[in-house]
């Protein structure tokens, strides 16, 4: 059969090490490699009241119901006064719900990419988005935030495709846990104008932050310089899953209003609508609890990111260096050269059963050996401290 799939599907593989994570849900493991919410921070009951209420409402006759493909206009409204206190400016059209803003990555990569065109990227980056843009057969390149490349660099690389857009996560990246700053945001702003391309920035872990100043979003930077939405390039997706709850698959993307028509067009080719009662339910717990629960959150992955840096500072051997990051999920290792990420997880997993994330895989040219990503947010402090402990001992052995 798999003479007949399209091109495409060859390009789309499934990780060894995706493979080998989903054997870890054992006792006594203990697992910094998915980038998960801890559950006992869901805001259950609050879920529980809205559910029941959409349900209640006439019956189900709108929750159980088809809905716009655009979204439920009451979230949209949250979200649009959401991105506002952020400062982009926006109306609820301007907003697209999505499932997840995984399906607005695999929506950009539709939209923007035909085989041979060039997406930019982190090296690393956020490896779900390598695997949707992929999808459309494009050429990956190096995005070098704050570095010498110039446009003339990239296009020249590009060849006979186009330079179609820039992705990146500018608040605590999902590998790295690093943040652009308002200079580097404000040059990748630069860079998109003179290739003439469209920047996609991901809030996934926007409202993560455990210390220092909040940066104002790229596509908020872009308004400051523009002043009108629909003169911008930046395209923003966002996301409940790190707030709120990932199950429920609710994210959005606020983007000029020529961009949100064409997304709702694929939208409706796909699956027409995102959950119509997840929506209902979202909205209500956002507008009811968002602003007391992040505290919550920061509060507690806060102190499991200190817990980690601590734990590093005080395990690690000489020559491994690791990222600090202000927010987010993610610590990120370079190990010495010649070091090896996966062979090192397949030793800590069968001598301390301590699992991470070899970094290669979020690399498009599978360089990277030498680091692993540590995910803090689902583990305590005390067995963070515990597993950092173990890896040490696996590394200075
Ligand atoms: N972007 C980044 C950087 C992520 O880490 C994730 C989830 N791990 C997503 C997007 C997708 O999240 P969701 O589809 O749940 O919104």
């Amino acid at each position: 059969m798999h003479q007949l799939f399209a091109t495409r599907a060859a390009r789309m593989k499934a990780s060894e090490i995706r493979e080998l994570l989903k054997l870890l849900d054992q006792p006594g493991i203990i697992s910094f490699a998915g980038g998960i919410p801890d559950p006992a921070l869901f805001p259950t009951e609050a879920f529980s009241q809205a559910f029941q209420q959409a349900l209640g409402a006439g019956g189900g006759a709108q929750a159980l119901q088809y809905s716009v493909s655009e979204g439920y206009m009451p979230l949209r409204e949250w979200i649009a006064g959401h991105m506002r206190k952020i400062g982009i400016d926006c109306g609820p059209d301007d907003v697209l719900i999505t499932s997840g803003s995984q399906q607005a990555l695999d929506y950009l990569g539709k939209l923007f990419l035909s085989p041979g065109d060039t997406a930019l990227v982190g090296w690393p980056t956020y490896l779900g988005a390598l695997a949707a843009f992929n999808a459309y057969e494009p050429r990956f390149d190096r995005l070098r935030e704050g570095g010498n490349a110039g446009a003339a660099q990239y296009r020249a690389a590009a060849g006979p495709g186009t330079v179609k857009y820039a992705y990146l996560s500018p608040d605590f990246a999902n590998p790295t846990g690093e943040t652009v700053d308002r200079q580097g945001r404000e040059a990748l702003l630069d860079l998109a104008e003179e290739l003439d391309c469209a920047l996609i920035e991901d809030g996934a872990y926007q409202a993560l932050r455990y210390d220092g100043q909040a940066i104002p979003p790229i596509l908020a930077l872009e308004l400051e310089r523009k002043g009108d939405l629909q003169a911008c390039r930046t395209i923003y997706c966002g996301s409940f899953s790190k707030t709120l709850s990932p199950g429920l698959r609710v994210g959005w993307v606020v983007a000029a209003r020529p961009v949100i028509a064409q997304l709702v067009l694929m939208k409706q080719a796909a699956d027409l609508h995102s959950a119509t009662i997840n929506q209902m339910a979202v909205h209500q717990v956002a507008q009811t609890c968002f602003d007391s629960h992040i505290p919550k959150v920061r509060a507690t992955y806060g102190a499991r990111r200190d817990a980690m840096l601590a734990a590093l500072d005080r395990h690690m051997p000489e020559g491994v260096q690791w990222t600090r990051p202000e927010g987010g999920m993610f610590i990120w290792l370079t190990l010495p050269p010649g070091s090896d990420g996966a062979q090192l997880l397949a030793r800590a997993l069968e001598t301390v059963k301590v699992a991470f994330v070899p970094g290669q895989a979020f690399h498009p040219d599978g360089s990277g050996a030498n680091t692993i990503r540590l995910s803090f947010s689902n583990s305590d402090e005390a067995t963070i401290a515990e597993g950092i402990a173990r890896l040490g001992a696996v590394l200075h052995g």
